[in-house]
């Protein structure tokens, strides 16, 4: 089989539709790269069987397969209503923090809701389907006009889009939940709700506390506090989600596509990875083909210059969890084949990464170029340089080969980056060592003898030390 799939990546998330080990498995065999494991539903026993489940795929299937742990975070919900209120346009609605059920008062599981809002502002329940505004806070209470909305249902999430909450950034869930997925040894956490760079040390000072201050920490965009203090988040995140799901409540929909633009931009500039989520494929929960806009949508991200694109209830809960992957996948390889999509930059170096891995990387892509080279190969055990690499976006496939399974798990998350992992690469490149990795690119990644390979390494350790040579190599020149 021929590892070089899609460059962009795929990300599906696991629910009730996609639980089982079959499932699993075709879901990478149709072109998933890492999957999502939403705390915001399910079990940590369910959730340990889908880990050891994909960890058994990947050894059988011979990949690197990442799992990101995606954490609720400080969400608000509408309390244990018994059943659903009916509301109508211009009538009084009361919310107020209590769990007690009496008349004529919504309970709300947030104990700050009376503190944070102020009159004027809005209120959004239920994915923005019901939309109240402060008219009154008074005695804990906070006195609403119905805008929009019939129905206000048990359970239902709620929207401050104005108000800066004063939630904890971490919550207690959620220091369980890192805890589970520091003792899983998974790659990537997630974070939801995001304001501030302060949220993500939060969160960090947790996963020190819990035993791994590395794993990396996605930060995910869904507040217009976010959208406000991006660079700051960037640059203290690993990684950045464009969660259009509560983004497109708490913002107004026709701002979504520029916030999107400008969020892959500052991704890709400060070289994190970027996933772009939610609703992508909606469509494809019911039907066994997306709509003519989704596929658009999928492409308009691939063409923004994100590195993975992602389904939620699609996967999760959708009755077509494999075909909206083999749809994601086929999108995904007609906009790199297309002639709009934009390939092999050159961007100017940025101050907080090593010069001399940003200048190697940008040498060896143009190199890569010039050549109309098949492939850029990378020896590295940290996985430092191969994200600058990625970021420039290379027409050649970027192949890693790396010591550690870690590093060939996580890069895995980043445009165009396949990996392997070889333990005995410590070394110097000799003739030996040329035979094997053309072996391994012809038998694995579907290479030729003849093809160009830019080489990207250390000397005198191969993978360790900075980068500092660039050699080109022709498959099978030293048989
Ligand atoms: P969620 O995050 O699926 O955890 O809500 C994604 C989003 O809001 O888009
Ligand atoms: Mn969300």
């Amino acid at each position: 089989m021929n590892d070089i799939q899609t460059k962009t990546k795929i990300v599906a998330t696991l629910g009730p539709s996609s639980s089982d080990y079959g499932t699993i498995k075709k879901l990478v065999e149709s072109g998933v790269t890492m999957f999502r494991i939403n705390t915001s539903h399910g079990t940590k026993q369910e959730h340990k069987e889908k880990i050891k489940f994909i960890r058994d795929i990947e050894k059988e299937l011979n990949k690197n397969i990442p799992i990101l742990i995606d954490l609720q975070g400080p969400k608000i919900r509408v309390g244990q209503i018994p059943e659903p209120i009916a509301i109508k346009k211009g009538e009084e609605v009361i919310l107020e923090h209590t769990k007690e059920i009496r008349n004529g008062i919504i309970p709300v599981d947030y104990e700050g809701i009376a503190n944070d809002v102020k009159i004027g502002e809005k209120i959004l329940l239920d994915d923005g389907k019901i939309g109240l505004k402060v008219t009154k806070v008074c005695n804990n209470q906070v006195h609403t006009i119905v805008e929009h909305g019939s129905l206000i249902k048990p359970r239902k999430g709620i929207n401050l889009p104005g108000a800066q909450a004063s939630l904890e950034a971490v919550t207690s869930q959620d220091k369980e939940f890192i805890k589970f997925a520091i003792e899983e040894k998974v790659e990537y956490l997630a974070l939801s709700f995001v304001r501030k760079a302060e949220d993500v040390k939060c969160a960090r000072y947790y996963t020190k506390a819990y035993g791994d201050i590395a794993i990396p920490i996605i930060a995910k965009i869904e507040k217009p506090q976010a959208v406000e203090n991006l660079e700051e988040i960037v640059l203290e995140a690993d990684g950045i989600m464009v969660a259009r799901g509560d983004l497109g409540i708490e913002m107004s929909p026709q701002e979504v596509p520029i916030a999107q633009k400008t969020i892959i931009e500052m991704t890709n500039k400060h070289k994190k990875p970027c996933i772009v989520a939610t609703q992508m494929l909606e469509s494809m929960l019911d039907e066994p083909i997306p709509t003519r806009a989704e596929a658009s949508d999928v492409a308009n991200a691939i063409y923004d210059g994100t590195d993975a694109v992602m389904l939620s209830g699609e996967t999760a809960a959708g009755n077509y969890p494999v075909e909206a992957v083999k749809m994601m996948a086929l999108i995904s390889q007609t906009v790199e084949n297309s002639r709009f999509l934009k390939t092999d930059y050159d961007v100017d170096l940025i101050e907080e990464l090593n010069p001399i891995s940003q200048a190697i990387a940008s040498s060896a892509v143009n190199i890569s170029k010039k050549l109309g080279a098949q492939g850029i190969l990378i020896f590295t055990e940290k996985g430092y340089t191969p994200p600058i690499i990625s970021k420039l976006k290379p027409s050649a496939p970027i192949i890693v080969v790396t010591s550690s399974q870690t590093t060939a798990r996580r890069l895995n998350l980043y445009w165009g980056i396949f990996t392997y992992i070889d333990k005995n690469c410590n070394e110097v490149l000799d003739e030996a060592l040329f035979n094997k990795i053309d072996d391994l690119l012809i038998t694995r990644a579907g290479f030729k003898k003849g093809d160009d390979i830019v080489i990207v390494n250390s000397v005198p350790k191969l993978m360790t030390g900075t980068i500092n040579t660039i050699r080109v190599h022709k498959i099978g020149e030293n048989q």
